[in-house]
């Protein structure tokens, strides 16, 4: 099981993960075009590095729903192309801020400069069971694909992502 000590992360170098496109046991992200207009700003802003953030919000039965979205210091300064080392101190102080709102910490949005939008071998050794991993592709300084995933036994499994406005 992952701790709060790792957050690594990659792009895919060579083989992309084969996560399948079986239905998804998962409810659907309801993303709210604020929220994403707002991840998609973070993850033009850091290119060519990965960036990342914590999503704030709640898994509800019918839906996974997000109040806000963080901005994480990438710590993995030797990788900062095709890694992402989120910072433990954005990790607590984004699980104060939730806690103090009766929020939780639903999951991660990281972004894989110039690869797909699929998570990596490293996206999945280091994943947790109950996140929702929010990942943006970046080609050329340009957000041209966002995907969600959810661990799902073993492997990653890409969770639904409906548009609120
Ligand atoms: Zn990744």
């Amino acid at each position: 099981m992952a701790g709060p000590n790792s957050f690594l992360s990659s792009a895919p170098s060579g083989a992309v993960i084969d996560a399948g496109i079986a239905a998804s046991p998962h409810p659907p992200l309801h993303l709210r075009a604020d929220h994403r207009a707002a991840i998609e700003q973070l993850a033009r802003a850091g290119y060519p590095h990965e960036a990342c953030g914590l999503l704030l919000g709640r898994h509800e039965r019918d839906a996974t729903r997000l109040a806000r979205i963080t901005h994480a210091r990438n710590l993995a300064t030797d990788r900062l192309a095709d890694r992402y080392l989120l910072d433990p101190r954005d990790y607590l102080a984004a699980d104060e801020e939730a806690r103090r709102d009766g929020l939780e910490i639903v999951g991660i949005w990281h972004s894989h400069p110039d690869h797909p939008a699929r998570p990596s071998s490293t996206d999945l050794a280091n994943a947790w069971p109950d996140y929702t991993y929010l990942i943006v592709a970046v080609h050329q300084g340009e957000v041209v694909d966002l995907t969600a995933w959810r661990l799902d036994a073993s492997n990653f499994v890409q969770q639904t992502i409906e548009e609120d406005s």
